[in-house]
C-alpha cells in the first residue's frame, strides 16, 4: 500500500522522485507529494495521480539534492491537497512523510496541541513532524530514536530538516523499506522496481532500525544509536521485467510471462530428477514425522494455498488446515509440536501474514514462506524462504505470483510425499517431468488468445456471474472469481458446484452466466449432473474442460478446452484462459486494469 522515495545525490532529485512515485503506483494511492531540501524545504502535493503532482510541481522551484517523496493511501483524514504527505513541523524546517498508521496520534497529539503545536491536517501521520521537532537536539538520530519511543504503530518514515543539508533519516516498524546504494548518492524506496533503473544493491531495513543516509554512506543503527552491519542485498531483477515492453497493460504482460516464471521457479529447485531446497532447516526425518501443516496467507495467495492443501492432504495424506491470515491472528490457533507452517506471501510484507508469521514462530513452529520479494520482512523472519522468482510483479492483480506459488507448492508437496513414501521414485520422476511440462502446456493456452478475446467481447457486460467447479477446480474458481471482479468490478461468486443447491441456484435466471471448471476425471460426471442444473433454470454457461472431454457441446455456450497435464498440476493451466478472460472483459468495460480501485498491491496495514 502506497510508497515513499527518498533520494540524496548529484542527480535531478525532482525526477527521480517522480519516477520513482510512478513505479510505485501499482501499490494503490489517492494522493501525492514531494518535498526538496534546498535552502529551505519546498513541498509540493496533490490529491489524485502522479500526473497531477508533475503538473503542479512545474509551477514551483523544487531544485535540490535532497528530496522525499509520497504516495497516500488514506487511512486518517480524507484524500486532500492537506492531508497528503509529506507533512511540515509548524516553522517548516522538519518534513515527514509516512506509511503506515500512528495508532497512539490522538494521545501524542494532545499532548503536543498543549505544548502549542498546530495541527493543520486531519492525518495521524502529522504527529510526528510536530514530535520530531519537540525533540529536536541537533542530532538527526538521536532525536528519531526519542520519538520512535514514543510512537505505537506502523510505519515507515522519511524525514529531512532544513538545518541538515548533507543527510536524512529513515526507519521502519511493519512497513516495507529499502535503501538503494549507489556511487555517490543513495536512495530509500517502499519497494525495489522503484529505483532498480538506478541500483541493484540493497540493505533491507529491519524493524526499528534507523537508516541514516548521506550522499556517500548510508549507516544503520538499532533503538540505541548503535551502529549496525548490515549486509548487501543484490538484487537481479532486469529492469525490463518492471517495464511494460509494449504490452497495453502489466498485467497482461506479467500474463505473458508466466511460463518463463514458472520454469525458472522450477529449475532452480530441480537437479538429476530430484528436489532440492537450499538452506532447507527442515530434516528428512522431520518431514516423516510432521503431524499437521498450517497453510496461511491472503487473498490470492490463499487461493494458492487451497490448492496446496487439496495436493499435500491427497498425496502425502497428511492433514492441513489452511487459514486466512487476519482470521487466524484471533483465533488462538491449535498448534502442536511437529506441525509446520507455511506462509505465502508475494510481496513478503503483508501485514496480516507477517503477524501470522510471528505467532506460529512464537509458539515455536517451524515456518517455511514462500515469497516473491528477495529480502522482505516475511523471507527474513522465516525459518526456510522459498523464492518463487516471478520477479517484480507490478499489475495489482496477481498472475505470476500465484503461478509460481502454485509451482512451489507442487514441488514442497512431491517432496513431502517421496521422503514419507506416499510416492514411489518410479511416480516421483513422473512427476517431475510433468512438472517441467507445464511451462510449454501454459504456452499453449496462451496461443489461445483470441478465442478468449472473442468470448470476453461476448460477455463483457454482464453484472453478475457464477464460478464453480468441484475439488480442485472449486480452488481454482475461487482464484477466477477474484480477478474477474478486482479488474471488471462484475460481481462474481466462487461456489463449489454441489454446494449451489443449498441456496444460492436462487439466484440462477435466464441469463445468467455462469462460468465452470471442468478438469478433474474422477469427479466430471458429478459436475456435469451440476451445470446441467443450472443450465435447467436458464444459465448460460462457459466451460474450460480439459481437451478430451466430451458431450459438452449441448451444455455451453462457448468451451475452451486446456491441455491435459496430472491432475494435481492442472489449476496451473485451468486458470490462464480465466486471467485472459477476466483480463479482456476489464478492457472492454473501460477499467484501469492495473490499478483498480480502491486496491493495494502490497497490503501493509491490518
Ligand atoms: N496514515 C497516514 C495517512 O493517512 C499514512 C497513510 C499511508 O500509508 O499512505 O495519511
Amino acid at each position: 500500500m502506497c510508497g515513499i522515495v527518498g533520494y540524496i545525490g548529484k542527480n535531478d532529485t525532482k525526477n527521480i522522485l517522480l519516477k520513482g512515485l510512478k513505479k510505485l503506483e501499482y501499490r494503490g494511492y489517492d494522493s501525492s507529494g514531494i518535498a526538496i531540501l534546498d535552502d529551505k524545504i519546498n513541498i509540493c502535493k496533490t490529491k489524485g495521480k502522479i500526473a497531477n503532482l508533475e503538473e503542479k510541481t512545474k509551477q514551483q522551484r523544487l531544485i535540490g539534492s535532497i528530496g522525499i517523496g509520497h504516495t497516500r493511501w488514506a487511512t486518517h483524514g480524507e484524500p486532500n491537497d492537506i492531508n497528503s504527505h509529506p507533512h511540515f513541523s509548524n516553522d517548516k524546517t522538519i518534513a515527514v512523510v509516512h506509511n503506515g498508521i500512528i495508532e497512539n496520534y490522538l494521545e501524542l497529539k494532545e499532548n503536543l496541541q498543549k505544548q502549542g503545536y498546530n495541527f493543520i491536517s486531519n492525518t495521524d501521520t502529522e504527529v510526528i513532524a510536530h514530535l520530531y521537532h519537540s525533540y529536536y537536539n541537533g542530532d538527526m538520530v538521536e532525536t528519531l530514536c526519542k520519538v520512535l519511543k514514543e510512537v505505537k504503530g506502523s510505519y515507515a518514515l522519511c524525514i529531512m530538516c532544513e538545518q541538515h543539508k548533507d543527510k536524512f533519516v529513515v526507519a521502519r516498524k511493519d512497513s516495507p523499506l529499502i535503501i538503494g546504494l549507489g556511487e555517490d548518492e543513495n536512495f530509500v524506496a517502499s519497494d525495489i522496481p522503484a529505483i532498480l533503473e538506478n541500483t541493484k544493491k540493497y540493505y533491507f531495513l529491519n524493524d526499528m532500525e534507523i537508516g541514516l543516509i548521506k550522499k556517500d554512506n548510508v549507516t544503520i543503527f538499532d533503538m540505541e544509536k548503535n551502529i549496525i552491519q548490515k549486509e548487501i542485498f543484490n538484487v537481479d531483477w532486469d529492469i525490463s521485467l518492471a517495464e511494460k515492453n509494449g504490452y497495453d497493460y502489466f498485467m497482461l504482460k506479467e500474463i505473458f510471462e508466466q511460463p518463463l516464471c514458472i520454469k525458472k521457479c522450477i529449475n532452480a529447485k530441480i537437479l538429476n530428477d530430484d528436489i532440492f531446497f537450499e538452506n532447507f532447516s527442515i530434516t528428512n526425518e522431520q518431514i516423516e514425522n510432521i503431524n499437521n501443516i498450517h497453510i496461511i496467507a491472503c487473498g490470492s495467495a490463499w487461493h494458492a494455498g487451497m490448492v496446496g492443501k487439496h495436493i499435500i492432504e491427497k498425496t502425502c495424506r497428511i492433514c492441513v488446515n489452511l487459514d486466512i491470515a487476519s482470521e487466524f491472528r484471533y483465533k488462538n490457533p491449535i498448534l502442536n509440536k511437529n506441525d509446520i507452517c507455511i506462509i505465502i506471501s508475494q510481496s513478503g510484507e503483508t501485514a496480516d501474514t507477517l503477524a501470522a508469521l510471528r505467532l506460529v514462530k512464537e509458539k515455536g513452529i517451524k515456518v517455511i514462506s514462500i515469497v516473491n520479494v528477495v529480502g522482505s520482512t516475511i523471507a527474513r523472519e522465516s525459518d526456510n524462504v522459498l523464492y518463487t522468482l516471478a520477479g517484480p510483479e507490478i499489475a495489482v492483480a496477481t498472475t505470476k505470483g500465484y503461478s509460481t506459488q502454485l509451482a512451489m507448492l507442487y514441488m514442497l508437496c512431491l517432496k513431502f510425499a517421496y521422503v514419507r513414501k506416499n510416492i514411489t521414485t518410479n511416480v516421483f520422476k513422473q512427476y517431475i517431468k510433468s512438472l517441467q511440462n507445464i511451462e510449454s502446456y501454459i504456452n499453449k493456452v496462451l496461443m489461445v488468445e483470441d478465442n478468449i478475446k472473442n468470448i470476453a467481447e461476448k460477455y463483457y457486460n454482464i453484472e453478475n456471474a457464477f464460478i464453480i467447479g468441484r475439488g480442485l477446480d472449486y480452488c481454482i474458481s475461487l482464484e477466477a472469481s477474484l480477478k474477474l471482479k478486482e479488474i471488471s468490478y462484475i460481481h462474481s461468486e466462487a461456489y463449489a458446484s454441489g454446494e449451489l443447491k443449498h441456496g444460492s441456484i436462487a439466484l440462477i435466471e435466464e441469463g445468467t452466466v455462469v462460468f465452470a471448471i471442468l478438469t478433474q476425471d474422477d469427479i466430471l460426471p458429478k459436475a456435469i449432473s451440476n451445470l446441467k442444473e443450472v443450465k435447467a433454470r436458464g444459465a448460460k454457461i462457459v466451460i474450460i474442460a480439459k481437451e478430451g472431454y466430451k458431450n459438452l457441446d449441448e451444455l455451453s455456450e462457448d468451451i475452451i478446452f486446456i491441455p491435459k497435464i496430472d491432475e494435481q498440476f492442472m489449476a496451473s493451466i485451468a486458470i490462464i484462459p480465466m486471467q485472459l478472460l477476466s483480463y479482456y472483459i476489464a478492457i472492454k468495460r473501460g477499467c484501469d486494469v492495473d490499478m483498480p480501485r480502491n486496491l493495494a498491491k502490497s497490503v501493509t496495514v491490518e
